[in-house]
């Protein structure tokens, strides 16, 4: 009775996020209750694998008792203090240090968001201002990837590569461009994997001269793995040469890891993978593994201390209420201390045990490709292997195989274009990755 009269107060007044509203409407909503480690239990006591932590987000998988302590012990000691007027708290001044520390090369500066789209946000505007800073304001246009996912901000959806963000919306706008992905499976110049990174090189370069050369263009957005366009992996050594040609033409480097960071490709950043230092780097999601929300944008000391002379004595006028929350930042805090002390390590081997999984299940006739980096993962399911057709939506809608995979107990995310996406928490067991991929298998024998 309880859930029915919540599927209906849900209906009439709740707007959930990238969603069908009429279809929403339609179909209501799904209420979660409980959450243990990797699971969590739907409303009508189902329990079911979470592989898709959230959103992405709950990293270090539900209940965590540490996490919860420390989150009640801020907000009785002290629920809220202000960044403003110089002041602030004693977790946000360590949170900030940890992440310094731990974060490649000169990423020494942080500012704290509320989540990812406003972190992106910032950036674009510390861009800007770091320009005109260096008595570059004509350099306007940005620069992000076909397939590419930075927010939905009124700026940082137009820096987002996806239709559903734009038609409608009035973005992108004139100042904001796209170059095309680095997608390996339906890459136009093919899966050599050294033409790629020469593709999206030259691409840069064009798309550069066609602004009127770098003395235009402030920044490039990349993600190291795509998320939400599908989980697209480029190849090794394509984020080390972008961020070697942004350097040449001076363009700032922004690498968007709100997905990326905290685990879920294994290191902390997965910059540290292919050894870069971007300018800047945007975090969220597993910041505060999803317990509440935050944000955190990773700015260098070079870009950091342009901006600071720049303003002088004057304010740099950036800045919300809710910038460098205590009890977030004590949330991180704990979550970072569960991240070094372990749980980024069981990520590092449950991923090379989901990644096999998956790969084992390449032969099934719907399997076009299976791609990922550890807890990160996609499947793309075709009709035919050879042509690569995709499965047609009407036949087998996202929402029919997410059904069908929530029948079977599992919560994965699957794609408008039929890519199911997997990137379940740090906590995993191996028994939890097994269960994954087995229950995958059916929810493939059961689209055929
Ligand atoms: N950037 C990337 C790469 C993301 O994947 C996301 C969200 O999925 C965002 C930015 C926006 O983050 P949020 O949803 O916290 O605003």
């Amino acid at each position: 009775m309880l859930a029915n009269s919540l599927v209906e107060l849900d209906r009439n007044h709740l707007i959930h996020p990238v969603a069908s509203w009429r279809g929403h409407e339609q179909a209501g909503m799904r209420l979660l209750t409980h959450g243990q480690g990797a699971w969590v239990r739907d409303g009508e006591g189902r329990e079911l694998i979470d592989g898709f932590a959230g959103l992405w987000c709950v990293n270090a998988g539900y209940g965590q008792p540490s996490v919860v302590e420390a989150a009640t012990r801020q907000m009785t000691e002290l629920c809220y203090a202000t960044g403003y007027f110089g002041l602030g708290s004693e977790p946000a001044v360590r949170l900030a240090a940890r992440l310094a520390e731990a974060a490649p090369g000169d990423l020494d500066h942080v500012y704290f968001t509320l989540g990812g789209s406003d972190a992106v946000d910032s950036t674009i505007r510390f861009v800007r201002y770091y320009w005109h800073a260096r008595g570059l304001p004509q350099k306007q246009h940005f620069i992000s990837v076909e397939q590419g996912y930075h927010g939905s901000s009124t700026a940082g959806a137009g820096l987002t590569a996806l239709s559903a963000f734009h038609e409608g919306f009035g973005v992108p706008y004139d100042w904001q461009h796209r170059i095309p992905t680095h997608d390996l499976y339906r890459n136009p110049v093919g899966d050599d994997p050294q033409a790629v990174i020469e593709a999206s090189r030259s691409a840069l370069m064009a798309k550069v001269e066609d602004l009127g050369g770098a003395e235009h263009v402030a920044a490039f957005y990349v993600e190291p793995i795509q998320g939400s366009g599908g989980i697209l992996v480029p190849p090794a050594g394509w984020m080390a040469a972008m961020r070697e040609l942004c350097a040449e033409l001076d363009i700032l480097f922004i690498a968007d890891e709100v997905i990326t960071a905290f685990g879920r490709t294994g290191p902390l950043f997965a910059c540290a993978d292919e050894g870069i230092v971007p300018d800047f780097i945007t975090t969220a999601k597993g910041l505060t593994s999803g317990y509440v929300p935050m944000g955190a944008v990773f700015m260098s000391d070079h870009v950091y201390q342009v901006i600071a002379d720049g303003a002088g004595q004057a304010a740099v006028g950036h800045g919300q209420t809710y910038s460098a929350h205590p009890v977030s930042a004590a949330v991180g805090l704990a979550v970072l201390d569960l991240y070094q002390g372990g749980l980024l390590e069981n990520g590092r081997i449950m991923g090379e045990r989901l990644q096999a999984g998956l790969a084992s299940l390449s032969d099934h006739p719907l399997v076009g490709d299976v791609r990922g980096r550890g807890m990160l993962a996609a499947i793309e399911l075709v009709t035919d292997k050879k042509t690569k057709a995709r499965i047609p939506a009407a036949a087998q809608p996202a929402t029919r195989i997410f059904d069908r995979a929530w029948d079977q107990g599992l919560v994965l995310r699957a794609f408008g274009w039929g890519v199911l996406g997997y990137a379940p928490p740090l906590c995993c067991t191996t028994d939890d990755i097994d269960q994954i991929v087995a229950r995958t298998k059916k929810v493939l024998d059961l689209t055929l």
